[in-house]
């Protein structure tokens, strides 16, 4: 069979993604290869097809079990022999799936990297023929990237010796130039074919809010979205389930995940999220790796995360399925500090020497801003985050809060010299507030105890509103006329690109949104989100009623078989055979998700109420 009738025999998939055809073609002609796709980007298929397409079996590694266990029943779902080996497995288990491996059961194995390392591994693969190795989440080979697994780096070693090197592919969504090459050296990849594919995920909707009451904004979230599953991220644990408590209190049922959790809870959790038993998570960075469900409808960020990487692979959980969703930060100052004190008191790194450890922090320490950056930017928010990972881009994608926001150009430059002056008169002692305050004209105890009212731009712009200067604060930090430094807590201080803009004439001009109609632009820009909504949301009243019926057939089989939902049918399955009402199995292969595999096993079941509905 040939890559296309795979695609769509096992996967139900009518063409392929950006870069997944030329990805199949390099690594079956046997090129070694580094695929860089974004989160939801489809790497998956990129080395099960070459899998099918080749004699022998697939090795492929992957960092967590979890996410093991979720593509193995995934592929076995769509009618694809697969296993994985690892700690979960009694070791009677264990033997059994080495002994089918020998017997060429399977065309894919998953393992952990450290089984590696197991003798009885290593000669299982010298007695079988391996058709290919990939490394998927490549970039936790790398101490740069922002998930070091040292086990890693442990596969190199593995590979040299194999009696026969079979083509290696290593996929990551990480595209910094310094992972890229570590990938590269550390899996010892020979001459490979190497594609970065467009990072944008159209269909995803960026936002960053600076809400007064974080809690009810998000109430207005979740409201929005029920019957949807959305992923709500905090910063710490104690936040995870202050957050999680009040959305049970208001009525929206919500699960918890975090590191301090038992592992039965947190599998449980994780069990119930991903098989709609519960729609709402709220969890700490650690949950996610993993979780490739594809119909998480929203990722809101109730804390900002620390650097760009991290908030576009967590936001980048929403959507996998391509239908519209939607990503949300809410942007606090004190997050800045929170991750500040994180990377400067962390101990993630112990294991590095001191120089090494002083190089990372500084690192991080430039990451946090440029993520601080993107909370204040008013350009597009899509554009800034394709620019962040190398990638250019249109300045208007028109599907961002900030595209859809009324801006207006507003001359700032009295305003930026009153603050700049006020900072160059003032210690290296105080934080943004107390500035903002001084030239505000603030009557605090704070202010007068420490005679900062003699301050020569005191009460200079007391006509001014407190969050407007607070707006074109952030301006002067996002073009480095100021910044925040300190030891203990943040100080604000001029830089000396500031001073130097302090002593031209130059005009500074900024985009401010327009205060007066910023309401009214947002009720209709969550209309028309609304609108547009899921695929479902498209549907006709009448055939909502048929998808609600087949979402129903869903659940039933699910529950049955011990999968998740979206393993049946995705929605949008679901959907299109709303829309193209197939009569017969034969029209019902045309329906995009449906394969060979599951419409022999689900076909008639789903026929059955189509043709009542
Ligand atoms: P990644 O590993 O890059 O994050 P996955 O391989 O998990 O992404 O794929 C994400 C989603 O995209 C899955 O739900 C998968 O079924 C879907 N997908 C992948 N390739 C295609 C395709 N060619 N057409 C339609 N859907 C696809
Ligand atoms: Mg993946």
């Amino acid at each position: 069979m040939d890559k296309f009738e795979l695609l769509k025999q096992y996967f139900g998939h009518d063409s392929f993604r950006d870069g997944q055809e030329n990805i199949i073609d390099n690594i079956s002609s046997g090129r070694d290869a580094l695929c860089i796709m974004p989160t939801g980007g489809g790497k998956s298929i990129c080395y099960q097809i070459p899998a099918l397409m080749s004699d022998g079996i697939a090795i492929v590694i992957s960092p967590l079990i979890s996410l093991m266990k979720d593509q193995v029943t995934s592929l076995n779902q769509n009618g694809i022999r697969a296993a994985y080996i690892n700690s979960t497995l009694t070791p009677a288990q264990q033997s059994r799936a080495i002994y089918n491996a020998m017997r060429g059961e399977y065309k894919l194995i998953y393992v952990a990297p450290e089984r590696l390392e197991a003798p009885a591994f290593l000669n299982l693969c010298n007695s079988i023929k391996i058709s290919l190795i990939a490394v998927d989440e490549a970039h936790c080979v790398s101490q740069w990237g922002h998930d070091f697994r040292p086990s890693y780096l442990k596969i190199a070693d593995f590979i040299s010796k194999l009696d026969n090197r079979p083509v290696i592919s290593a996929f990551t969504a990480t595209a910094t130039d310094t992972v890229k090459r570590d990938i590269l050296n550390l899996l010892g990849l020979k001459n490979p074919f190497e594609i970065t594919t467009g990072f944008d995920r159209k269909n995803l909707f960026f936002a960053v809010k600076r809400p007064q009451r974080k809690q009810k904004e998000l109430l207005a979230i979740v409201s929005e979205h029920k019957n949807q599953s959305g992923i709500i991220y905090c910063a710490t644990r104690k936040n995870v389930e202050k957050v999680s408590d009040f959305l049970n209190e208001n009525g929206y049922d919500s699960l918890i995940y975090h590191a301090g959790l038992s592992n039965e809870i947190r599998s449980k959790n994780q069990d119930d999220f991903i098989n709609d038993r519960c729609n709402l998570i709220v969890a700490t960075n650690a949950f996610g790796m993993g979780i490739d469900k594809p119909d998480v409808r929203f990722v809101v960020h109730y804390n900002m995360p620390k650097n760009m990487e991290s908030y576009y692979q967590e936001a980048g959980r929403a959507g996998r399925d391509g239908e519209p969703s939607e990503c949300i930060l809410y942007y606090e100052p004190r997050d800045v500090r929170t991750n500040r004190l994180f990377i400067e008191n962390g101990e993630e790194n112990s294991e590095l020497d001191e120089e090494t450890r002083k190089i990372v922090k500084e690192r991080d320490l430039e990451r946090l801003k440029q993520m601080t950056f993107y909370c204040f930017t008013s350009e597009c928010l899509r554009q800034y985050i394709l620019n962040y990972f190398g990638e250019k881009s249109s300045s208007y994608c028109g599907n961002c809060l900030n595209c859809q926001t009324q801006f207006e150009e507003v001359d700032i430059t009295l305003e930026a010299n009153t603050i700049l002056r006020c900072l160059d008169a003032l210690d290296w002692n105080y934080g943004a507030a107390t500035g903002i305050d001084i030239v505000h004209g603030g009557k605090s105890q704070k202010i007068l105890g420490k005679n900062l009212d003699k301050n020569p731009e005191y009460a200079v712009l007391s006509e001014r509103t407190v969050p407007r200067l607070r707006q074109i604060l952030r301006e002067l930090q996002f073009r480095e006329y100021v910044e925040e430094k300190g030891e203990q807590y943040p100080v604000i201080c001029l830089t000396p690109e500031g001073k130097a803009f302090m002593e031209t004439e130059e005009l500074l001009v900024m985009k401010l949104p327009k205060e007066e109609t910023e309401k009214k632009s947002e009720s209709k820009e969550k209309k028309n989100r609304r609108k547009k909504g899921v695929v479902a949301a498209e549907l006709s009243e009448k055939d909502a009623e048929l998808f609600e019926s087949l979402r129903e057939l869903r659940r039933e089989i699910a529950s049955e078989e011990k999968v998740p939902p979206y393993m049946v049918f995705a929605d949008k399955t679901l959907a299109g055979m709303c829309v193209m009402r197939p009569a017969t199995l034969d029209e019902m292969l045309e329906v995009s998700g449906v394969g060979e595999h599951k419409l022999e096993k689900y076909g008639d079941r789903f026929l059955e109420i189509l043709r009542k509905g």
